[in-house]
């Protein structure tokens, strides 16, 4: 089986996709058959492993580093239960194995036509990355403006740069055109980059009083009482109305003063279950700065700010130091 190592921030499965491509594999279920003759050959029993570890395996990382730095875990996984937090990619509940064995084979593609731009000139080639993939992002991060969607059902077989050239890709519509600088959204994206480099969840029983601490200063309720001013009463005021629309399925729902379950439940008890994409979006409302934010969901505010202005400019070869 011919090898390659993802690249930084690659997401696993556009991994997957270069590496079915480069031993020509048509269909995914071949690919799979040489990632466990590969193993098997390294003497490793490959039933033992779900397919996010495998791809681990035979790129010469543990299981635990590909999944923070190639999968979208440290930004769907963001806050759970006591005793819940083991490292991305080694949980060991029924749910979260579940997670970690899904392939999205049929996940949406996105890409940055000027990150395409530097990744020929730099590297010759292009890849998609994790962070044009979490819930929220219309715009690229790095660049500040709209992402473009691939008209592909199987988009990740190819490369950027080859659905661009075929003329197959449309930047989103109902994104603003450009990230407001400072913004709520802006805000909301920076925090998640920062979460990107997280080995694991935080706990909700710290994240979340403080969370309703900062709404009851700004005067907010926080039980399910209804005709009460509460977080998404504020969402609908600071957060522009087709960014809710697309990525909040239930925001038709919304009714002024009444209790909105994906937007306003971070704000009930820890023991709620709440998306990680409403817990963020919860942060960036409440608190005057991604800074603040940041600290609040990774409990280190220096270290998350070092990481999130690091990944704007990856280092060429920086994928390499991961292995070495
Ligand atoms: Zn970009």
């Amino acid at each position: 089986m011919l090898l390659t190592r993802p690249m930084p921030d690659e997401l696993a499965v556009a991994h997957e996709g270069r590496l079915a491509v480069l031993n020509d594999c048509v269909e995914v279920c071949a690919l799979y058959n040489l990632l466990e003759a590969e193993l098997a050959q390294r003497g490793l029993d490959p039933l033992r492993f779900p397919k996010l570890h495998q791809l681990a395996l035979v790129s010469g990382l543990t299981p635990h580093v590909y999944a923070r730095l190639h999968t979208l875990l440290p930004a769907t996984r963001v806050d759970c239960r006591d005793g819940d937090d083991a490292p991305h990619g080694t949980e060991t509940s029924r749910q979260s194995k579940a997670r970690i064995r899904r392939s999205p084979q049929t996940m949406q593609a996105y890409c940055c036509p000027t990150c395409v731009e530097e990744d020929l000139r730099e590297w010759g080639f292009s890849w998609f990355r994790r962070f044009h993939h979490i819930r929220g992002f219309d715009w690229c991060p790095v660049h500040r403006h709209a992402l473009s969607a691939v008209d592909s059902s199987s988009a990740f077989y190819k490369l950027p740069h080859q659905w661009l050239q075929e003329g197959r890709t449309s930047p989103i519509e109902t994104a603003e055109d450009e990230l407001v600088a400072g913004g709520v959204l802006d805000r909301y994206v920076s925090i998640y980059m920062a979460l990107l480099d997280r080995d694991r969840p935080v706990i909700r029983s710290v994240i979340r009083p403080k969370l309703v601490a900062a709404a009851k200063t700004r005067g907010l309720a926080t039980s399910t009482k209804p005709n009460l001013f509460r977080l998404s009463d504020l969402v609908a005021e600071v957060v522009p109305a087709r960014w809710l629309t697309r990525h909040i399925a239930s925001w038709h729902l919304k009714i002024p003063r009444t209790f909105l379950q994906h937007v306003d439940v971070p704000l009930r008890g820890v023991n709620d279950r709440a998306a990680s994409d409403a817990v963020v979006l919860a942060a960036a409302v409440l608190l005057p700065s991604a800074g603040e934010g940041i600290g609040l969901l990774t409990g280190s505010l220096s270290a998350a700010l070092q990481v999130a202005s690091a990944r704007r400019a990856p280092a060429r070869g920086s994928s390499e130091a991961v292995v070495a």
